[in-house]
């Protein structure tokens, strides 16, 4: 018998181990990296680590392949060439550093307001923010503005936390999960792992969403919704609730301003809360029928009567509700035809959720205070968890649409409790907790507070007396009055304007708005291009970081090189987005697992660090010790040394001198060396008393002032009505000092209503509907992470091109056939690229993957690679502004609460594409690349 070869089935990958923070999406999953011979040979999950318990993704399997990718920058870069061209000469950081604090430091003395500088996709913005802070410019905010701000104001706004960062499902509990416009790649491997545990253990998931991918496949029930028709879907689920009577009145009473009186007469005070002398907002008590402080105690509050005063009803928030949602609109039928649900579908969804959670309550044994101090044996819950993001989220009806599913949540009582959705801490934290924006600016000192925060009504707005927006991209002003995460969007296309002000300098980290992160591509380009008449740029100065050349570094005047994430410190903060868990506070850390490695050239730095420089170059308040030296020697030591308030840091891990303190604690010199020792991570976990029902139990509440997160305790009820929206609606009303221009008055009217409402999205209210009578769609892939993952050599096996997928319907009503392309058409543009059949789609949508698309020259990519010649952006087909309607104005394509950019609203018309099409569409001619072509075949082995 010939002999076999013996293989080795366990050879050694590695000769160390180095634990740190996956950086390939934004999940911030635990990472082992294997080291052999000094580099990187293989990554690998960490199955300590509370995020992802070892789970990788392809993604994050790949990183080795980011970290060596061929389109990393090497050295700082200047500008030689016009803008746009990309051609640069290579500078030291010395002289990199030196133009940046020439070019800035006359601006802090004179004008900080002209410097704008937004982030992308980093996870450092409570960092960033503090940098602005201390530069006294207004104007900054990071990418949320056009992500899912919808999803997370109105999560704040409703019941103090949203999705993700702030909360999740009780997986382990769940009987019945319902998923609403999640993109297959958010959230990524919790979701996945959760996901699992629910078919492990036989529990129904219904996936709401009008293409069935990722998630949705393995959905026991797929509802196919047209596109925008979320909010009147689930308001008609509500609608059947209220109806059946399936509705946990007991947890509405105790734990929501259902019984909140609300003024019912015409009037300057009309939806406003009737309030007792102390400013404390009244209920009827039905013992007494008298209206008495909502916490007063022995009190029963009424759901349906209410009171009269001096000749003025009030009617608790329940009336109202119970009126709005039990009328006919909302009824199965009324909205069927709108969100393309058939009747008995919606009745069939509603009459399960009453079913599980009314019927298989879960009671865990564990006694429990309230703050008001009652005693409760048991926590019981209602199994029922839903979890949603931007599918849901980046609509213009999508703040309202997020609201009404926090409703539906509260309503059954699944929020919190056993088998529902549970907060993640520092959530739950109510918008009185979070800090109002700030835009006060004067000359050589910092801004008068935190940049972005939450309005409580037109008094916060950041407005001057004429009512003129003091932020370049008009935040918090009348056209968007709940901004909460900034319109990173609009900054472009309203510093181009001079609109509200002109700007000199626009400094981006991280964000590519010269191809997928901007609305009407192509017209950015323009508009970072533009010159005056003397031949200077209309926005004159562009800094740019970027660990690589993406398309956006041929538009700026200087580029700080930034490292990858194997080669950087980081902190996932508390004070940011952090990654706890519902039963666990927890934080973590990057460190450098390799040394930044750029040979024979200038080399590359953090940007944290550079930033830090940059701010003791320009004696930044907290950045400077009194003789102006600097106070940080990089970004490490500012994540172990800042305090943001005393005792309280970037990292709440290992604090005080003995790396004993949790949360609170004097800034520990060994801090980064015990997160490392412990697997890069900090976890501290909740005790079992305080791990349901945190906004209202004493001891989650006492819990979280020992550690940090808040400093006295901060029990509130959620809001099912907002009266901060009332307060908008009034002053659209004619009522206040503060008046919105008339223009505006009808759709804040219309919009800023205090309970849920649905209206069609400003795109399906005003598009002709023959002309362009589909929705188009974009999802991320699993596989890849925004344009970061469609330059990995691995990565883009997977996914290297866009078709676009066409529903069974639209495929033979046009003839398709196999290789065939097609072009979309909008009001604003059009493209052309290959059409695939896929059957499980909404039959009046179309959708291809985000952000694979790259344009020729960037990314170290081959010009003739598929993600330029095979594949285009939506963006081409999106203007930030609406078509003109007749009326004289240009409308934003937004939410007009949140200013969130209304990505999702797109509507398209197909045509088949001629013969011999083979190249897509807009092919914009190539940029000069900054790095080298990249070798034909990219390969990594790391040997012995
Ligand atoms: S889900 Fe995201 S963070 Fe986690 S391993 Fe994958 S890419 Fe990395």
């Amino acid at each position: 018998m010939p002999s076999q070869p013996t293989p080795d089935l366990s050879p050694q990958v590695s000769d160390e181990v180095r634990k740190t923070t996956c950086y390939m999406c934004a999940c911030r999953c635990g990472i082992d990296v294997h080291m052999k011979a000094g580099r990187v040979a293989y990554i690998e999950g960490n199955r300590d680590h509370p995020v992802n318990k070892g789970v990788l993704c392809a993604k994050g399997s790949a990183g080795i392949m980011q970290h060596l990718s061929p389109a990393r920058l090497r050295a700082p870069l200047k500008r030689v060439g016009p803008r746009g061209s990309g051609e640069f000469e290579e500078i030291s950081w010395d002289e990199a550093l030196k133009l940046a604090t020439d070019w800035l430091k006359p601006l802090r003395d004179t004008a900080p307001e002209k410097l704008a500088f937004f982030t992308g996709r980093d996870q450092s913005q409570s960092f960033t923010g503090w940098w602005a802070q201390a530069f006294g410019t207004p104007n900054w905010a990071a990418h949320g503005g056009f992500c899912s701000v919808n999803m997370a104001a109105a999560g704040i706004y409703t019941m103090g936390g949203s999705f993700w960062e702030f909360g999740q499902p009780d997986w382990d509990r769940t009987k019945l999960f319902l998923l609403f416009g999640v993109a297959e790649d958010h959230d990524s491997n919790p979701i996945k792992m959760g996901l699992g545990k629910l078919k492990a253990r036989g529990a129904r998931v219904i996936g709401v969403n009008p293409i069935r991918s990722g998630y949705n496949a393995i959905a026991d029930d797929w509802i196919g919704i047209t596109p925008g028709t979320d909010g009147l879907f689930i308001l008609s689920l509500v609608h059947e609730l209220l109806r059946a009577g399936k509705i946990d009145l007991t947890y509405l009473i105790r734990y929501t301003n259902a019984s909140y009186l609300v003024n019912a007469h015409d009037g300057a005070e009309k939806g406003l809360f009737l309030r007792d002398a102390a400013g404390k907002p009244m209920v009827r008590d039905r013992r007494t029928g008298h209206a008495v402080a909502w916490d007063s105690p022995d009190i029963s509050p009424d759901l349906a009567n209410g009171v009269e005063i001096g000749g003025v009803t009030h009617l608790p928030v329940f009336r109202h509700l119970a009126d709005r949602y039990l009328a006919p609109d909302y009824a199965p039928e009324a909205v069927a035809k709108r969100c393309g649900i058939a009747p008995a579908r919606i009745r069939a969804i509603a009459s399960e959720i009453a079913r599980v959670a009314f019927e298989e309550e879960i009671t865990i044994n564990q006694p429990w205070t309230d703050f008001r101090g009652v005693k409760h044996a048991t926590m019981t819950g209602r199994p029922v968890a839903m979890h949603a993001m931007r599918g849901v989220s980046a609509h213009s009806n999508g703040f309202q649409t997020a609201r009404a599913l926090h409703m539906l949540q509260i309503l059954i009582g699944s929020v919190e409790t056993p088998g529902g959705f549970r907060f993640k801490p520092p959530y739950p934290k109510p918008p009185e907790a979070h800090p109002r924006p700030h835009a006060g600016h004067s000359p050589g000192q910092p801004l008068d507070g935190p940049h972005l925060g939450y309005p409580l009504g037109p008094e916060h707005l950041l407005i001057d007396e004429t009512g003129q927006p003091k932020r370049i991209d008009k935040a918090f002003s009348w056209d968007a009055p709940l901004s909460a995460h900034g319109l990173m969007h609009m900054v472009i296309s309203n510093a181009h304007a001079g609109d509200p002000y002109e700007i000199d300098t626009l400094f981006l980290y991280m964000a590519n708005m010269a191809w997928n992160s901007s609305m009407n591509t192509s017209a950015v380009m323009d508009m970072l291009t533009d010159q005056n008449d003397d031949g200077s740029y209309k926005i004159p100065r562009i800094i740019y970081s970027d660990a690589y050349s993406s398309e956006m570094v041929a538009f700026a005047d200087l580029i700080l090189p930034d490292t990858t994430y194997l080669e950087r410190h980081d902190c996932i903060s508390l004070l940011d987005r952090p990654i706890c868990e519902a039963e666990a506070l927890a934080d973590s850390i990057r460190w450098p697992v390799v040394a930044p490695d750029r040979p024979g050239h200038e080399g590359v730095r953090p940007f944290q660090s550079v930033l830090l420089d940059l701010g003791a170059r320009l004696g930044l308040p907290g950045m400077v010790h009194d003789d102006g030296t600097p106070k940080f020697k990089d970004y490490a030591d500012y994540i172990t040394n800042h305090e943001r308030r005393p005792g309280v840091g970037p990292l709440a891990g290992f604090r005080g001198p003995d790396g004993t303190g949790k949360g609170r604690g004097s800034p520990n010199p060994e801090q980064i060396d015990r997160y490392i020792e412990n697997g890069g991570f900090w976890i501290d976990h909740i005790p079992e008393e305080a791990l349901f029902f945190k906004p209202w139990n004493a001891a989650y509440q006492d819990w979280a002032v020992a550690r940090g997160l808040f400093d006295s305790p901060q029990p509130y009820v959620f809001n099912l009505y907002v009266e901060p929206l009332r307060k908008f609606q009034l002053a659209a009303e004619g009522h206040g000092h503060r008046q919105p221009p008339d223009h505006l008055r009808a759709r804040l009217m219309e919009t800023m209503d205090p309970l849920p409402i649905w209206y069609p999205t400003f795109t399906d209210a005003d598009s002709d509907s023959a002309s362009y009578p589909l929705h188009a769609l974009t999802q991320r892939p699993m596989a890849h992470y925004h344009s970061w993952g469609s330059q990995n050599a691995w990565l883009r096996q997977i996914h290297g091109h866009t078709p676009l997928y066409v529903s069974g319907y639209l495929w033979a009503q046009h003839g398709f056939e196999a290789g065939d392309w097609a072009t979309l058409t909008s009001p604003h543009g059009r493209i052309t690229l290959p059409v695939v059949r896929m059957d499980a789609l909404n039959p009046q949508t179309v959708w291809t993957w985000n952000a694979i698309a790259k344009r020729r020259g960037a990314w170290a990519l081959n010009e003739q690679a598929p993600e330029a010649t095979k594949s285009t952006l939506l963006n081409h087909l999106i203007h930030e502004l609406l078509p003109p309607k007749g009326d004289g104005l240009r409308w934003a394509n937004s939410d007009p609460i949140t200013g969130q950019a209304a990505w999702y609203d797109l509507r398209v018309r197909i045509e088949k594409a001629p013969v011999g099409q083979t190249v897509s569409y807009p092919a914009h001619k190539p940029q000069s690349s900054p790095v080298p072509a990249p070798p034909r075949n990219l390969a990594h082995q790391v040997k012995d």
